[in-house]
């Protein structure tokens, strides 16, 4: 394989997924970018991994990150996996327009993966062209960003590049390299890839669906692995489990029933991070197991939004059009998913089949007792309650109920409650157009407080600190990609990316920033991020 080396300073790459999942995924290398340039850089990302941020900052990094030239040390791949797409299952989805660049250490000491997400056609592209266009790559960049200022678990946006290649889409559009960056890129669907080969070793009932036509790199080899143990013959997700849990829950190594363990670990991660979504409205929009991590961190922002006027069958995609992956749906859809995970694990969960079915069953079945803790325990904060008391659930609910009836915006009505809870009511009986819904509400919040020991001018600030006064405005989102991508003015952009990565400060000087799209703005709608 050859590619023009980077004269970009080295990085310290050490490439596990490559070492120890050969079968796992295809070598690739990024297509030729014509004149790359630099268009987002995120330096405090660089120097949490370790890397030269002032040096890569530059035209050898603009080579670099928009896939022009490959770094010492990478082992460029297209990683396989397979997927359920809007329920229908895929055997072969995998890296279809991204490449592993490989892993480094961050001065956290936590394994991350670089990738490379538009740059080119893998043997995964199917009819795709492997490229990825400006508009898209700057809404994941500036959505991931958000996310991770208000504190969930994301993938991480490092760069993002302009190639000088164009792009062909409903119109020719610039092309554009994200640099992602992420725990792993471990997605279900990986598990699935496995298990459906497995299957395929058995003469079992996925040979059907096309997986029998894959490229010969794919198609199981056994002995790409150690030597199984004895007791794990059979079992074509252990090497990938095992290498899950060494990655990300090494605390489960040495305990009896590890795959289990892996199974309700991966499964508390998932509660978490639904519960966080649905604490700030975020809407994924595609939760295909495919773009489900085993890690817990959000991945793959293509038509994601988040929810203004508070309404649970909040829609956004327009592929979604029976609203498979609504707002009040996603925490169902995760539990789902995690099903699916299961199914490839029920070998190693027990070799006696329907004990493992039996074990893996109630094992999701603690998906929604425990998403319901973490919202619940989310929600007493957003109401500014540090303490728990029998009614909360009612309470919470009942402000939702409000906010539905009144078509209220959901980010502002938590937000108006810090000023609430200090005694100026006057913005939150604003956000109604009939005061007296939310004023009964009050009251009884207010006999509810009356048991808090916070004094009110403290619960105020902690109600700040996680009620969002910015959030990624979607008709924000669209003005500044607009203008990078028709004017290549990224003023707007990165005014934008400041602001929302500074999420629970005032910022009195962008007020308007916390605010939704006017009332007579067209509905909005996101397309499928390619
Ligand atoms: P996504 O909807 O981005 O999660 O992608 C679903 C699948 O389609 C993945 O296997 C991607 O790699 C693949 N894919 C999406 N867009 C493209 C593209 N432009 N070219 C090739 N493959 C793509
Ligand atoms: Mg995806």
């Amino acid at each position: 394989m050859t590619a023009p080396l980077s004269s970009a300073p080295p990085i310290p790459f050490d490439n596990t997924f490559a070492r120890e999942l050969e079968g796992f995924f295809v070598e690739a290398l990024p297509a030729p970018a014509r004149s790359p340039r630099l268009v987002a850089f995120n330096r405090a990302l660089a120097d949490e991994l370790g890397l030269d941020a002032g040096a890569l900052d530059s035209e050898a990094g603009a080579r670099l990150f928009a896939g022009a030239e490959v770094p010492a040390g990478a082992t460029p791949l297209a990683q396989a996996y397979a997927g359920h797409q809007f329920g229908g299952f895929s055997p072969q989805l995998g890296d279809g327009r991204a490449l592993l660049l490989g892993e480094v250490i961050d001065t956290h000491g936590r394994r991350r993966d670089l990738q490379l997400k538009g740059s080119g056609r893998t043997r995964f592209s199917r009819g795709g062209d492997g490229l990825a266009a400006l508009g898209p790559v700057l809404r994941e960049y500036l959505i991931g960003e958000a996310m991770h200022a208000l504190g969930i678990p994301t993938t991480r946006a490092l760069a993002a590049a302009t190639t000088g290649e164009p792009v062909q889409r409903d119109k020719t559009l610039p092309g554009a390299v994200l640099t992602r960056v992420a725990a792993s890129h471990i997605r279900v669907g990986t598990f699935q890839f496995f298990a459906a080969r497995g299957e395929l070793d058995k003469g079992g009932k996925l040979a059907d669906h096309g997986i029998a036509r894959q490229p010969p790199q794919l198609v199981a080899r056994e002995d790409a692995y150690p030597a199984p143990p004895e007791a794990r013959r059979g079992r074509p997700a252990a090497p990938l489990a095992d290498y899950v849990i060494a990655r990300h829950y090494p605390e489960l190594v040495a305990g009896d029933d590890a795959y289990l363990a892996l199974l309700e670990a991966v499964r508390d991660r998932q509660a978490a991070l639904i519960a966080r979504w649905m604490h700030v409205g975020f809407i994924h929009g595609v939760m295909n197991t495919d773009n489900m991590t085993v890690s817990g961190e959000t991945i793959d922002y293509g038509p994601c939004a988040f929810m203004d006027r508070y309404d649970p069958a909040t829609v956004f995609g327009s592929i979604d059009v029976h609203g498979r992956y609504a707002y009040g749906n996603q925490p169902l859809i995760a539990a789902w998913n995690l099903a699916r995970l299961a199914e490839t694990m029920l070998p190693l969960i027990d070799s006696d089949e329907s004990r493992a079915v039996e074990r893996a069953t109630e094992a999701v079945q603690g998906f929604v007792p425990r998403y319901e803790q973490h919202w619940l325990a989310g929600m007493r904060a957003k109401l500014g309650l540090s303490t728990e008391r029998p009614e909360d659930p009612d309470l919470i609910q009942a402000f939702l109920s409000a906010l539905q009836s009144a078509n209220v915006d959901f980010p502002l009505a938590f937000r108006h409650l810090a000023d609430a809870a200090a005694g100026r009511p006057e913005p939150l009986r604003a956000l109604f157009a009939d005061a007296s819904a939310i004023d009964a509400w009050r009251r009884r919040w207010e006999e509810r407080l009356a048991h808090e020991p916070l004094a009110p001018a403290q619960r105020a600030d902690a109600l700040r600190r996680v009620n969002p006064a910015f959030i990624p405005r979607n008709h924000r989102v669209e003005a500044a990609l607009e203008a990078a991508v028709e004017r290549s003015d990224y003023g707007p952009f990165e005014e934008l990316l400041a602001i929302v990565t500074r999420p629970f400060d005032e910022q009195p000087e962008h007020a308007s920033f916390a605010q939704p799209a006017p009332l007579d703005a067209p509905p909005y709608e996101t397309f499928c991020g390619t």
